[in-house]
């Protein structure tokens, strides 16, 4: 099946869209849900007993079990709806981070973890005085669970790691990240930015503590996330955002809190958003994972096996470690920002720079790459343009 043409952005003019890893595009089933919303029960919800207003409770509530059952959670009350996986990381560390991580604690994060999974808890080690350990990788580019359960320690208050690494595509041992973590009583958040789009993942047979995505990685609209905790835990945690809606009862001077999911749910939430959402996934289960995991890896060989061909081209993976659909590479002796400006000549876009992934970057020893990744709605095409282009690149350079 051509999954393409369910992709409106595709009809107009030639886009060789390489950049998938940044932002998924949206099928044309998605889209006319939001509108369709808009058009037609566009309510506040939570707010009012009118038709519009409980529509609007009913769109979020049926959302939220859709989010429920994707990730097999158990209970609905586990699903917060957030912005994004950066909020929802900044939640964690803002409400769990900040009651439970004290001075002398560590906080045990992979070294190619994204931004958003660093700097949050740089926040709360420098409020908190609690100091910061970073996981190694291992000759592969692999998260290298050695040096993981060395250290791993009685300091350890939380473990912050990535499904799959956003610039190298690396399928992070998740599993067994928890196990050993439980093993000593420690909470782990899996950041699932980029693996959830390419397979299933059930935080009950994983006993994910804490497990994050972004809607618009996802085949949804941006401004919709998801922040999954285990009830025990949310429990405990403070609420993150104070305001409209995550009350009981508020008087001059106190409140009390909302019980879940409200309590961390302040103000207007993004309804058309969780409606995309719920579209979203709906598209990808009618899909299934196995053809989706299928494609992505496959455009990656394929593209991978074409690069390595190219001699004027380094690529950071190897064959050894499992990956999706992402490829690193850099044209040697050209900055990453002009291999993808001439490439955009070619109408191929992929993603330059150093991906929100500084301590990778510096650890792999580069200061920027670029990064091809694969959609359902790529083909051999695309990779055929991509490689044309990267040609392009050694011509203009005289390399
Ligand atoms: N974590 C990872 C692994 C990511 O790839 C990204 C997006 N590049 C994020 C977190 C942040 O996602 P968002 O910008 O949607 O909050």
């Amino acid at each position: 099946m051509d999954y393409r043409k369910e992709f409106p952005i595709f009809e107009n003019g030639e886009k060789h869209y390489l950049d998938t890893a940044a932002t998924s595009q949206k099928p044309k089933k998605v889209l006319d849900k939001v509108v369709q919303y808009y058009e037609r029960y566009n309510g506040n919800p939570g707010r009012g007993s009118h038709e519009l207003s409980m529509k609007a409770s009913e769109i979020m509530d049926s959302a939220r079990e859709t989010v429920r059952q994707f990730i097999n959670a158990e209970k609905t009350e586990e699903i917060i709806f957030t912005k994004s996986t950066t909020e929802s990381i900044n939640l964690i560390a803002y409400s769990y981070g900040m009651e439970f991580i004290n001075e002398g604690d560590e906080i045990l994060l992979g070294i190619s973890n994204h931004h958003a999974n660093i700097v949050p808890w740089q926040f709360v080690a420098k409020k908190k005085k609690a100091k910061i350990k970073y996981v190694e990788l291992d000759d592969d580019g692999q998260f290298d669970l050695n040096d993981y359960k060395y250290k791993l320690s009685a300091k350890t208050k939380i473990v912050a790691v990535s499904g799959v690494v956003n610039v190298t595509g690396v399928i992070q041992p998740v599993k067994e990240i928890i196990e050993a973590a439980h093993r000593k009583n420690i909470p782990v958040l899996i950041d699932a930015a980029q693996s959830i789009v390419h397979f299933k993942h059930d935080v009950q047979k994983l006993d994910a503590d804490f497990l994050v995505f972004s809607g618009h990685k996802l085949f949804a609209p941006m401004g919709i996330g998801v922040m999954y905790g285990k009830k025990e835990l949310l429990d405990k945690m403070p609420p993150f955002l104070y305001g409209g809606d995550m009350i009981e009862f508020v008087t001059e001077q106190e409140s009390t809190f909302a019980p879940l999911p409200n309590k961390f749910e302040g103000g207007t939430q993004n309804v058309g958003g969780a409606v995309g959402l719920k579209e979203a996934i709906d598209f990808i289960q009618a899909i299934g994972y196995d053809k989706i995991d299928k494609i992505g890896k496959e455009l990656d060989m394929k593209a991978l096996f074409e690069i390595k061909r190219l001699d004027f081209v380094e690529t950071y993976c190897t064959e050894n470690v499992e990956r999706t659909g992402i490829i690193a590479f850099n044209v040697k002796g050209v900055h990453s920002h002009d291999v993808a400006f001439i490439l955009d000549s070619y109408h191929v876009g992929v993603r330059s720079g150093h991906h929100c992934a500084q301590p990778l970057m510096n650890y792999i020893g580069i200061p920027s790459c670029c990064r091809a990744s694969f959609g359902i709605y790529n083909d051999d095409e695309d990779i055929a343009k991509l490689v044309e282009g990267l040609k392009k690149v050694k011509e203009v350079f005289g390399i």
